[in-house]
């Protein structure tokens, strides 16, 4: 037997290897195996089954040894490799590496526990002398006869007080057998630490819900691939849509990835989900994939995904990857998450990587949000995609009230600039009268964004990165959040020395300042990545908020999604304009996703919420569009300012990016370069830049870049591959493609 293996050590062509007799019926497309290479021992994949026909077989090595005794990348998993490769500008292995968890890579050991059970049947008599001549094996043996399931080794000797050297002996005798069983490690076993009671039930479908299963159910029976967008607003009761049409894929017999963003993967969502789908599908087990996962988890659900034995995966990002055999549903929920997309190589983006599996596969993929990306979006306006929506709130609850608060007025009115505005103060007055909750969200941690010298007009950078430093009141530091420098707070200008010292822009300790000085009696705490740093310190928190133990909640966007908490009357965003004014084009889109996001945390109860959002532009279209929760009508507009630009959905973007230690040699080359590329792609792909980056320097290290727009990645991937090939490059000039680029760099 002849493979093709596509190593993970940098060559992008297959290599060939041929299999011994012994790994032969455990070798098969998809496999993970060890081969030797340039004198060293390196994993590959199967990526095909064969050799040409005038190949010189007598020459060839052999592989080594079959990882796993399943495929580690069953069925369509190598095709969207390729894929991702080509589309990603990401080399094939590192690739491969995404795809497979490194415990996966590593064939790291299942966790096994020795077990006994019963043998044979005793003999006439045989129980009976056993007692009188090795009474310690005779309770064993007798204990072992009355079990139903195989019983822990270590256990049960302890238990019946009986020697290992009686067992061995038991075991001699055919009487007992020993056996090695794998123990399943289950994330989150714990899950429902933070008190909340996991209702399994199923809920009576309104009718909007009913349409849309109906809908999805349809597209299911008729097979196939096909995408449906879902947009429902927060609160229309999604999760019970894609929990019906999993239900409905696992009766047909298919298998299911469900991916979540990392945020939404708490204990909480975990915990209801994994009761909700084991309680659809009787006798299978779900598995959960997210970052904290340690090494052994992760390859039992693997495991478990490959061999058939699970047939459903709810995880993040990487999850798409999951070995699910007959895959026939991928549900990616909050689409628009930004968090979909990996930083690094390969730039992938979870959504549309799930899109792309779900064609290869032949499967229905759904796409669900309250606010679809521009991108979704335009495809379901174009027919692309099937549209399905959910407008009401479950039980009619209305939408909350929006309040926009005029800052510049506000300012002038109070004659300073007060963190909470007269009207925040007051609601958040009324709902602690009332015993009710409150969240304010600030999407900034840290006391004030910056220090500003009121006599110089100095502000402090961090001398590594070209940001200002914020201020940390809980220990008096400045930080920068890019590489987390950190200096003691000067109490005077480090410029002129003069001591009158402002600290502008709202953080989340200021916030959280002005919140417990407002209400002095009130419990008020802080959920931020600072505030975080203690394990298990979220969890906590948030158990504390849902019992009622805390009154007002402070915290960066890290508690604006799928957190629902009925006794939340009042939702504060402290300042709307942060989002707003990045120089990026999605800014726009952003800012209306967490006001709309923000919005749908008031008033999930039985009780009317209510929204305070504080600006200093409430006149910007898209603060008026999220007011009124008008999705169509924000988008209308934003996709006719795409258009004009040209900015996606309209084109795709690719983001090219050059970091050096020598600001003046990296702007040189990306001139040399963009030159090149205007030459030879002219027509092809449209450039813009090289500029520098919007942050110019982190960790000492510069940044420029340049951007491309074009309508066929694949093909402009290929032809800037060739071009880079070409081009001499300096050694300490590092540069990377972003395909569909998140953020402007
Ligand atoms: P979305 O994701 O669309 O914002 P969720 O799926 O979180 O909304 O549902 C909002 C709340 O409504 C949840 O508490 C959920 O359990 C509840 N819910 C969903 N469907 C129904 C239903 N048909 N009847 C009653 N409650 C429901
Ligand atoms: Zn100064
Ligand atoms: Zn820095």
């Amino acid at each position: 037997m002849i493979v093709g293996v596509q190593t993970l050590a940098g060559f992008e062509k297959t290599l060939h290897y041929r299999v011994p007799e012994r790994l032969a019926p455990l070798a098969q497309t998809g496999s993970l195996v060890r081969v030797p290479l340039l004198n060293r021992t390196r994993l590959g994949v199967i990526a095909s089954i064969g050799a040409p026909a005038d190949f010189p077989v007598s020459r060839l090595k052999h592989v080594l040894e079959v990882v796993h005794p399943f495929p580690a990348m069953p069925g369509d998993l190598p095709e969207l490799a390729r894929w991702m490769s080509a589309y990603y500008a990401a080399p094939i292995d590192t690739v491969i590496e995404a795809m497979l968890p490194a415990s996966v890579r590593k064939g790291a050991r299942l966790k096994t526990e020795r077990t006994l059970r019963a043998g044979r049947p005793f003999l006439q008599g045989e129980l009976e002398r056993l007692e009188k001549r090795a009474p310690a094996q005779a309770r064993l043996a007798a204990f072992l006869a009355r079990q139903l399931v195989p019983q822990k080794k270590s256990l049960v000797l302890a238990r019946l007080g009986v020697s290992a050297a009686a067992a061995d002996a038991l075991v001699e005798k055919g009487l007992a057998v020993e056996e090695e069983r794998r123990v399943e490690r289950t994330a989150y076993a714990d899950a429902l630490a933070d008190g909340e009671l996991v209702a399994a039930q199923p809920h009576v479908l309104n009718e909007g819900q009913r349409a849309a299963v109906e809908a999805i159910r349809r597209r299911l029976a008729a097979g196939g691939f096909g995408v449906t967008l879902l947009h429902g607003v927060t609160g229309s009761g999604k999760t019970e849509v894609y929990l019906r049409a999993i239900q409905e894929t696992l009766e047909r017999g298919g298998g299911v990835i469900f991916l979540v963003p990392e945020v939404a993967l708490t204990p909480q969502t975990v915990g209801r989900l994994r009761a909700r789908l084991e309680a659809i599908a009787p006798g299978h087990r779900c598995v959960v994939w997210h970052s904290h996962l340690g090494e052994g988890e992760r390859l039992d659900g693997w495991r478990a995904l490959a061999s058939g034995e699970a047939k459903i995966v709810v995880g993040a990002r990487s999850a798409v990857f999951a070995p699910v055999s007959d895959l026939r549903l991928v549900v990616v929920d909050e689409e628009h998450e930004p968090a979909y997309k990996q930083d690094e190589t390969p730039r992938y983006n979870g959504r549309d990587v799930a899109v792309m599996r779900a064609k290869l596969r032949g499967a229905l993929c759904v796409l669900g949000s309250a606010t679809p990306s521009m991108e979704s979006h335009a495809n379901a306006l174009a027919g692309k995609y099937a549209l399905v929506e959910l407008r009401e709130r479950i039980d009619n609850r209305r939408l909350p009230l929006i309040h926009v608060v005029d800052m510049r007025v506000e300012a002038a009115r109070q004659r300073t600039l007060p963190v909470l505005s007269g009207d925040l103060a007051r609601a958040m007055r009324e709902r602690f009268e009332k015993k009710e909750q409150t969240i304010l969200f600030i999407n900034r941690r840290g006391y004030s964004s910056s220090m500003l010298c009121r006599k110089c007009g100095h502000t402090e950078e961090c001398p590594h990165c070209s940001l200002k430093m914020t201020y940390h009141r809980t220990d008096e530091t400045l930080r920068c959040h890019l590489c987390g420098h950190q200096r003691g707070a000067p109490l005077r200008c480090p410029k002129c020395g003069s001591p009158e010292i402002r600290w502008p822009g709202l953080g989340t300790q200021r916030v959280e300042e002005a919140a417990a000085r407002l209400l002095r009696d009130a419990r008020v705490e802080r959920i931020d990545t600072d505030a975080m740093a203690r394990k298990n310190r979220l969890r906590e928190l948030l158990a504390e908020f849902r019992a009622g133990k805390i009154d007002v909640l402070v915290g960066t966007q890290m508690i604006a999604k799928g957190l629902d908490f009925p006794n939340v009357t009042l939702v504060g965003l402290v300042d709307a304009d942060i989002s707003m004014h990045v120089p990026d084009f999605r800014a726009r889109e952003r800012t209306f996703q967490l006001l709309v996001q923000v919005a749908g945390r008031a008033g999930r109860g039985d009780r009317a919420g209510e929204v305070v959002v504080q600006t200093f532009t409430p006149s910007e279209e898209v603060i008026q569009f999220s007011r009124h929760a008008d999705f169509a009508g924000f988008a209308a507009s934003e996709l006719e300012w795409r258009r004009r630009f040209g900015y996606p959905p309209q084109r795709h973007l690719i983001l090219h990016a050059f970091r050096g230690k020598n600001p003046d040699k990296l702007a040189f080359f990306a001139e040399q370069w963009a030159r090149l590329v205007e030459r030879e792609l002219a027509g092809r792909v449209e450039l813009r830049g090289p500029v520098e980056a919007p942050i110019a320097k982190i960790e000492d290290t510069y940044r420029w870049q340049l951007w491309y727009f074009t309508n066929t990645v694949t093909r402009a991937v290929a032809e800037l591959n060739a071009l880079r090939a070409r081009f001499q490059w300096p050694d300490d000039v590092i540069q990377t493609l972003d395909v569909d680029a998140m953020s402007l760099g």
